[in-house]
């Protein structure tokens, strides 16, 4: 598969992993492992850059890690002891594979690759000004703007010159590259995604969570730090803070959804942190029922938390089939609806002549849960009663998770009572957000400085939004495509 079938626009998807490691033999195998565990980052395409010493090579292909990189001849054609790679939600219809990372470039300073996690929220605004002094982009990426920003920089060294370039980007960058002698690691100053330091026996590795150096056995060193670049060289590791240090604001959706529940994200392990969230729910919005039912997966860690704390049976009444991509892979409504059948079942005999609690992480369109519950309800539930892992979902987000533009969001155009009736339960509860602060461990939301980008749920957005149009219904990447 060489596009993906439902792409019938050039605007992109993100959600995006990324994965480097400087110095080791097979180094694009050791990449190849680190994005499989990464797959639930990005599900539609994926690319790896390696450097043999003498020259870079470039795969990019569509599809899952495991179905096209772990072929012989593709890691053949990937030879060199340093490699970076990247796990993208979904490629662009019209450009094919063009937008697939990493990006790379032969620069005057040398060849240099770049693989990008986020979304740079002024991409549009400097790409139309390069595009006036005369630079040419062959995708819609706002990652390719990096690469000429760097390639246009008047400073004189590699590294000055990359400072010089993300000194001008606004948002979210969590970004790994590769050069002929180094490969670097930086996150905005923000830190609004994840970035860690690893090591595999002396190699260093940079990967967007601890997952990815689990599944290699490689030892976790630190977070890079919001605002910090990592030079990683012969001469080991350096560290430099080039932009104004800002407060942190790390995505809170993150540990609500995102990452994988094994991973530990800014010194949090993001499985522990669910099921806090889920006692919290169980705590303010406490209901009479039988049993405690995730939306398999992403609502299990929460439903867990959820029925320890209401002292409930948890029951797996939902069985997920696990060949089915997310719902949300599918970009298109109608088959959107189909994807809720394809991938749950009820388990009729769990859930017959029983109160439920349905435990899901969030409610996005709605679609999902209007067909859980319908299903729920036909498998013989007398009551069910919906449990929401995070505040409602009110504001779409232009820092590297795919949502919906605003007007598609249920929670921005229904009030908790309508989105009851359209999802057709007898209750609905969301976690207050004070609530989810409380599971990171956070007494409560800092209004004035808060401490995590929350801005799905609270519309408060850390960073400007220059290329949008300031209006409340902008789409989440309105003109150019993102990087994930
Ligand atoms: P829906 O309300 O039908 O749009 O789907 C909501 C479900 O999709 C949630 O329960 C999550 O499990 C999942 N979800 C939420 N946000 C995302 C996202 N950005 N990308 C993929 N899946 C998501």
């Amino acid at each position: 598969m060489d596009e993906t079938p439902f792409d019938d626009d050039d605007e992109l998807h993100e959600e995006c992993g990324v994965f480097g490691i400087f110095k080791r033999t097979d180094a694009a195998a050791v990449v190849t492992l680190g994005l499989h565990a990464l797959q639930h980052r990005g599900q539609e395409a994926a690319g790896i850059v390696s450097y043999d010493g003498s020259q870079f090579h470039v795969e990019r292909h569509a599809g899952l890690i495991g179905d096209t990189f772990t072929k012989q001849a593709v890691l053949e054609r990937l030879p060199g002891t340093s490699a970076i790679g990247h796990t993208r939600y979904a490629t662009t219809g019209g450009g094919g594979l063009r937008n697939v990372q990493p990006f790379f470039a032969e620069l005057s300073a040398g060849g240099f690759a770049v693989a990008h996690n986020g979304n740079i929220t002024n991409a549009l605004t400097i790409q139309r000004e390069l595009q006036r002094r005369g630079s040419i982009f062959s995708s819609t990426s706002d990652t390719e703007t990096i690469l000429h920003l760097v390639a246009t920089s008047a400073a004189r060294h590699f590294v000055e010159k990359l400072i010089d370039a993300l000194s001008r980007l606004e948002g979210a960058f969590s970004l790994v590259g590769l050069s002929s002698k180094k490969m670097v690691g930086v996150r905005d100053p923000l830190g609004i995604r994840p970035l860690v330091l690893g090591d595999l026996e002396g190699s260093p590795i940079l990967a967007s969570e601890t997952c990815a150096l689990d599944i290699i056995g490689a030892d976790f060193v630190r977070d890079i730090e919001p605002g910090e670049l990592v030079v990683i060289s012969e001469d080991g590791i350096e560290s430099i803070f080039p932009f104004q240090a800002r407060r942190p604001r790390f995505c809170i959706f993150e540990y609500v959804y995102f990452a994988r529940p094994d991973s530990t994200v800014e010194g949090r392990n993001v499985y522990e942190i669910r099921k806090k969230i889920g006692g919290e729910l169980a705590r303010e919005s406490h209901v009479e029922a039988d049993i405690v039912v995730p939306v398999p997966d992403s609502g299990v860690p929460a439903a867990i938390g959820y029925a320890q704390e209401a002292g409930l049976p948890f029951e797996l009444g939902i069985i997920r089939n696990h060949y089915v991509g997310r719902t949300f892979i599918q970009p298109t409504d109608s088959i959107r609806h189909m994807g809720v059948k394809l991938k749950h079942n009820a388990n009729r005999r769990m859930i017959e002549g029983k109160r439920v609690i349905l435990v899901d992480d969030s409610i996005v369109r709605g679609t999902t849960s209007q067909k859980i519950v319908q299903m729920v309800r036909e498998a013989g539930a007398t009551e069910v009663h919906m449990r929401i892992a995070s505040p409602p979902t009110r504001a779409s987000c232009f820092y590297g998770v795919d949502t919906p533009e605003k007007a598609k969001l249920l929670a921005s155009r229904m009030t908790i009572e309508e989105m009851a009736d359209f999802i057709k339960v007898d209750s609905l509860s969301f976690l207050s957000i004070d609530g989810l602060y409380r599971a990171t461990d956070e007494p409560s939301r800092n209004k004035l400085t808060p401490q995590f980008c929350d801005a799905c749920f609270t519309g408060d957005y850390p960073t400007s939004l220059t290329d949008q149009d300031g209006t409340e219904n902008v789409r989440p990447l309105s003109l150019l495509g993102g990087a994930g």
